[in-house]
């Protein structure tokens, strides 16, 4: 999908897929998987167990099933976003799905400092620091780092938790920008995940009955890579957003109510609109994309659409209990194509 020929407009998303193991309650309840996997490594088929439904097949650029590695997800959704990064180019990769389905698991991983289990984002700052070592010392590179997150429309530093509400604003130089959102300079890796563990401490937890501890907010993670060739003075820079989402469970599974409702309506509202922002860039028709209908949309405008590269993974679990999220989700990933 990421080819030459591709028209600009129509914007470069690529939507992929992928199914964790059953987990330990699941198998406690006995649970079965309700999905096969195509030996194409492209489609899944959920076998409904409902009546007067048959299998439905679904294709995606790529189906990882629950054997799959970090490394092969690593290789096959986020190299070549960060491979265009370090070209200059903006980038995003979301995470999409419900909770407990592997976001998170899938974005950082359980364990940044292991080798085998850490997720995207260590994998990806890892590439960059490994080319800036490796370029000549004609180009001069600076790199900084951002997080943040959206929770009920507010957007809030996780670096900085005091700053609570910040605005977004929009001029020619920077293009879409978040207001006095806090941003580090960074010259290795370790600086890094130093500063994602305690923007992590800092990221709204909210328990529901589905899954303790699961985040109600969508966690936004920045780099951004610039770069100077001190011979020509020719200047780059490339934007990557990492964006671990909220979870997309619907109401009425969570027994939502009170401050939880206005919680999912307004998860609802952001991941709707991510959803017709990211349809109306592939459909190549759309005149209006609805940036500006959620924080969430607005402040990746940059890297969503023109020639920025986005990568949609679809997280989700193989048990037939969650089917139907199973489903809707699939579904939500099927429009973004
Ligand atoms: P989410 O962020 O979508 O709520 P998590 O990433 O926290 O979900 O995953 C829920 C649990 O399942 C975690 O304990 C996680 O380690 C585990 N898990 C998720 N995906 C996988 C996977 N592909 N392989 C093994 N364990 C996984
Ligand atoms: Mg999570």
């Amino acid at each position: 999908r990421f080819g030459d020929d591709e028209p600009e407009a129509k914007g470069n998303v690529t939507v992929v897929c992928r199914f964790r193991p059953l987990n330990q309650k699941e198998k406690d309840m006995n649970d079965k998987p309700c999905v096969d996997f195509g030996s194409d490594g492209k489609t899944v088929v959920v076998k409904s167990q409902y009546e007067n439904q048959g299998p439905q097949t679904f294709n995606f650029d790529i189906v990882f099933n629950p054997d799959s590695t970090q490394n092969s997800v690593y290789e096959g959704a986020a190299k070549p976003i960060v491979n265009s990064v370090l070209e200059g180019f903006n980038g995003t990769v979301l995470t999409y799905g419900q909770t407990s389905s592997g976001k998170t698991h899938t974005m950082t991983g359980p364990d940044m400092d292991d080798i085998n289990q850490k997720g995207i984002i260590p994998r990806m700052v890892k590439t960059v620091f490994s080319h800036i070592e490796n370029c000549d010392d004609t180009l001069e590179f600076a790199v900084k780092v951002a997080y943040c997150e959206i929770y009920l429309e507010k957007i809030r530093d996780l670096l900085k938790p005091e700053k609570s509400n910040l605005k977004i604003s929009e001029d020619k130089a920077r293009g879409v920008y978040i207001v006095d959102l806090t941003e580090e300079y960074v010259s290795n890796e370790d600086e890094v995940y130093g500063l994602m563990k305690m923007g992590q401490k800092n990221r709204e937890v909210g328990f529901t009955n589905m899954n303790e501890g699961s985040s109600r907010s969508h966690a936004i993670f920045s780099l951004t890579v610039s770069q100077t060739n001190t011979r020509d003075l020719s200047a780059k820079s490339g934007k990557l957003y990492l964006v671990d989402l909220a979870g997309s469970e619907k109401v009425g599974k969570t027994g939502a109510e009170g401050k939880r409702l206005d919680e999912a309506k307004n998860i609802n509202k952001s991941l709707s609109t991510l959803g017709l922002v990211i349809f109306s860039l592939t459909d190549g028709k759309s005149t209006h994309v609805p940036y500006r209908d959620s924080k969430l949309t607005r402040v990746l405008q940059d890297s969503l659409g023109g020639n920025s590269k986005t990568m949609l993974i679809i997280t989700c679990s193989p048990a037939s209990y969650n089917e139907a999220e199973t489903i809707s989700t699939l579904r939500f990933g099927i429009r973004a194509k």
